[in-house]
């Protein structure tokens, strides 16, 4: 044999090898993509919301490389949008000793309790526990302002946070995220991709199938993080499937198709996907009242003091739980069949204005609120705005048990009274089922077979962890929570099998 002949069979003998190698790993179906095989193993991230982004920080700052895949043209999800606050308790800017925020998500989550209770029990433990560290994380490592705290519907304390400026806290975290990310070159992001399938051998998943912005249908390789968002703009899809009750409501999430089925192909078993949340205040835009997507008005309006009016009256404690304020809404007659929709006052005084005054700016500033007098609200409303004034001064309870009154300072009102309104309605605003993950946000199969591995899940695509109905300001904390340990288990999971993968 001449030496030019054996250095040609020495070379396809290596080639050989190597695809003997690459056919026994669990990427082997598909070797227009082959993982290489060093130590670069890229974790794919679906979704660019709050989620994704705190499981991707994780990665990032362990040096694993990070594909993230998004479907919008632009990232940040509905976590961009978040206007009230992230929940934790004890923080720096919350003291108090606060064992309540575990009662309270547990109270919150009502009858869904009655069921799968020790593993929602553990998953309401970490999330509550681990609040300090979120807070922390965010505050001390990525700089994120925190420091202003309020109350929101169903919280025995103050413990949301958002930050004191005029920055809404979703814009804020998910923006300083992004921008900590892209410094790093093992940052990936790429927009305007849908994930439509997960790929698996027999034993792990192995990547996915996307379509790109050319609408060319491509392969990527690696141990997948799900942080894809809920189901709540899936008005004809899952929505339609899980509550046709809900059909016509109007909604705070773009119309965009849920992802859950595409984990259920791979195994992932489902939780309270029938438990969606309504929220009672979402604008009706006077410029677009028949609009099916609505903007969301804050949580904290409320919780600063605002009240509602139906017909001019006052019918509910405010600070009650979304689900009770706004089954006291839809048990009455609907003012518009499609988009089925009410027409409720939100009335602030000048006192809750200035302490909402960047949210209450920006409402004005979109036309969905405005500053009027008590003379142009409904008949009735003089008479319930002096009865919520004498109950703020102490002098009669409130019918409806209200006992804080946050910054409310109208004592006398009169017709000439200057007040803050938008007219809000309930609108479809978040879903609490997905898939079902452990403490570790490995992703469950059905029938209890254990984890799906290769497979982890945070944020609003899994279910379970707020039950039959979600605390306000409790999401953005799971999406942190859940999605660094999503991240950091994802980690592991690559050390422990580098030379599987
Ligand atoms: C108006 C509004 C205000 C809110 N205010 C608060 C608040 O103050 N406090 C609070 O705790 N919660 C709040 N929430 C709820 C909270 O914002 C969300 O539940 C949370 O941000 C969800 O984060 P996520 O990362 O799970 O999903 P998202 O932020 O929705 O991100 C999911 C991303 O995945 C992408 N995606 C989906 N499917 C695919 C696919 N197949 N392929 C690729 N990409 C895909 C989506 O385009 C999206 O960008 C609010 C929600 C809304 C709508």
């Amino acid at each position: 044999m001449s030496g030019t002949f054996r250095l040609t069979l020495f070379t396809l003998a290596l080639f050989g090898l190597f695809a003997a190698f690459l056919y026994n790993s669990p990427y082997a179906h598909f070797p227009e993509m082959p993982s290489p095989p060093s130590p670069q193993i890229t974790a794919i991230v679906v979704g660019s919301g709050l989620a994704g982004l705190s499981a991707a920080s994780q990665l990032i700052a362990k040096d694993v490389p990070v594909r993230m895949l998004e479907r919008g043209a632009k990232p940040g999800g509905n976590s961009i949008k978040a206007s009230s606050g992230i929940n934790a308790a004890p923080t720096r800017y919350q003291p108090t000793l606060d064992d309540a925020f575990f009662s309270d998500t547990v109270k919150s989550a009502g009858k869904a309790m009655l069921f799968s209770t020790p593993q929602r029990e553990s998953l309401i433990s970490i999330l509550t526990k681990s609040s300090k560290d979120a807070i922390e994380w965010l505050v001390q490592e990525k700089g994120v302002d925190m420091s202003k705290v309020s109350i929101m519907g169903g919280h025995t304390f103050s413990r949301t946070h958002r930050g004191a400026g005029q920055t809404p806290p979703g814009f804020a975290i998910t923006s300083t995220l992004l921008h900590s990310l892209k410094t790093s070159p093992l940052f990936h992001l790429q927009t305007s991709c849908t994930v439509t399938k997960v790929l698996h051998s027999e034993h792990r998943v192995t990547g996915v199938e996307y379509t790109g912005e050319d609408g060319n249908i491509r392969k990527l390789l690696g141990p997948v993080i799900f942080a894809s968002g809920g189901f709540g703009g899936d008005a004809e899809g899952l929505l339609a499937q899980y509550r046709p009750d809900l059909a016509g409501y109007p909604s705070t999430n773009e119309p965009r198709p849920g992802t859950q089925p595409l984990l259920t192909a791979v195994g992932a078993q489902l939780i309270d996907m029938e438990y969606v949340q309504v929220h009672p205040t979402g604008f009706v835009d006077p410029a677009a009242p028949s609009s099916p997507l609505k903007f969301l008005a804050a949580e904290v309006l409320r919780g600063d003091g605002g009240i509602l009016l139906l017909n001019g009256k006052r019918f509910i404690d405010e600070l009650e739980t979304r689900d009770i304020v706004t089954s006291a809404i839809t048990a009455t007659p609907p003012e518009h069949a499609l988009p089925k929709q009410w027409s409720v006052q939100l009335v602030l005084d000048q006192g809750v204005y200035e302490a909402a005054r960047s949210h209450v700016d920006f409402y004005i500033f979109k036309g969905l609120m405005k500053k009027i007098t008590i003379s142009e609200l409904a008949s009735g409303a003089l008479e319930s705005i002096s009865r919520y004034s004498r109950v703020v001064r102490g002098e009669e309870a409130d019918t409806f048990g209200r006992t804080r009154f946050a910054q409310w300072k109208l004592r006398e009102p009169t017709p000439d009274s200057v007040v803050y309104v938008g007219t809000v309605t309930p609108v479809v605003h978040f879903t609490m089922g997905g898939v079902v993950i452990n403490e570790r946000a490995e992703v469950l199969k059905k029938d209890d077979e254990g984890v799906i591995e290769g497979l982890w899940a945070a944020g609003e695509v899994t279910g379970g962890v707020h039950g039959a109905n979600r605390l306000g300001g409790s999401s953005l904390l799971e999406c942190v929570v859940f999605g660094r340990t999503a991240g950091d288990r994802c980690v592991d999971y690559i050390k422990d099998h580098r030379h599987e993968l």
